[in-house]
């Protein structure tokens, strides 16, 4: 994997650069921080009733870290990635990524920050099986505006990095899970992002699948210094990251560096 993760320094510099233009409220503090949640809320409201999913979670990670989130099923946690990823927006609070408070920016700036500054594995896979696996590797870095020359280039590159350019022409519906979980993890590194969130990233895999996959993504956090935040139900698997964040009932039970 050398070259490619480190190489492109310059282009998240960019991004940074970019998204600082487009927006007032920036917190100079954030040397070495990469997120921040502050005061993160968020509540359903629907026909069955209101749901506190999360309430009045606070918490700091560090560029680099691999941090677990681990809890009950229905405590919260999905909710919290997709708040830190602004697929949806928190009843209350904010949450800073590189010091940018996402939810100060528009639709439009945040649907650029989203495809820029995040990366994010499910897991489903959520990949698009009627175009090819080159295709959905490259798709969101055409979107960020990058030549079709530099994007076939550099998921190339992503594709060989992960032990999967011989599956490039192939439909992901045709690769095993463990294939589908790599397309999906090259497909989210393909811009560079400052964040990787991974949702249950193993769920859908056999133990030495899901094994493989928790060790690709180890290795990209420390050899590469990507931050990682990954929900996982597997003890084991938590236990391995820098840092495992246990949420109960939508709050912040216990915070522990492993
Ligand atoms: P987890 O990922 O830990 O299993 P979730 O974040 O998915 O938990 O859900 C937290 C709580 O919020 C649950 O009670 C769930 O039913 C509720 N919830 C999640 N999404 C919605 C939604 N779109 N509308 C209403 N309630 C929701
Ligand atoms: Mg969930």
């Amino acid at each position: 994997m050398m070259g490619i993760f480190s190489r492109n320094n310059a282009d998240i510099k960019n991004n940074e650069t970019k998204m600082e233009n487009k927006t007032t409220e920036i917190n100079n503090n954030s040397n070495g921080t990469a997120l921040k949640v502050e005061s993160l809320s968020k509540i359903y409201d629907s026909a069955a009733g209101r749901v506190v999913a999360l309430a009045n979670v606070n918490f700091t990670i560090k560029k680099g870290e691999f941090v677990s989130i681990v809890g009950p099923s229905g405590s919260g946690k999905s909710t919290l990635l997709n708040m830190i990823g602004a697929l949806d927006r928190p009843t209350t609070g904010k949450v800073y990524i590189n010091g940018i408070n996402i939810f100060s920016l528009s639709d439009s700036q945040i649907a650029t920050m989203r495809n820029t500054l995040i990366g994010f594995v499910f897991q489903s896979f959520n990949l698009i099986n009627r175009t090819t696996v080159q295709k959905n590797v490259k798709l969101p870095s055409t979107i960020a505006g990058m030549s079709h020359s530099d994007a076939n280039e550099r998921t190339q590159k992503i594709l060989e990095a992960l032990g999967i350019a011989d599956k490039a022409t192939q439909k992901p519906i045709n690769l095993s899970g463990g294939q589908q979980q790599r397309v999906a993890i090259a497909r989210a590194l393909v811009n560079n992002p400052t964040i990787i969130l991974a949702d249950e990233p193993t769920g859908n895999l056999d133990t030495k699948t899901g094994d493989d996959v928790f060790d690709m993504l180890k290795s990209l956090s420390h050899k590469f210094r990507r931050t990682i935040i990954m929900v996982t139900h597997n003890p084991e698997l938590a236990k391995s990251t820098d840092r495992s964040i246990l949420i109960r009932d939508g709050r912040i039970d216990t915070d522990v560096v492993n």
